[in-house]
């Protein structure tokens, strides 16, 4: 499985949102466009989810507990 992971602490938050996501670009994208749309008032435009994307990481087995 080629997953990534994305970790809200690592976006720039103005409520110190520590939500972690993980799953398949393609889903992980999706999934984190809604959260910083409904959760951090974000817009969903294309800069944000290349900005989604920046974020990504390799998921690291075991890495999120
Ligand atoms: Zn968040």
């Amino acid at each position: 499985m080629d997953r990534k992971y994305i970790d809200c602490r690592e976006m720039p938050s103005e409520n110190n949102c520590d939500l972690a996501m993980a799953g398949s670009e393609e889903h992980l994208v999706e999934a984190a466009a809604i959260h910083a749309v409904t959760a951090h008032k974000h817009e969903d435009t294309p800069e944000l989810r290349e900005q989604i994307r920046g974020a990504m990481k390799d998921e690291v087995p075991g890495a999120i507990a």
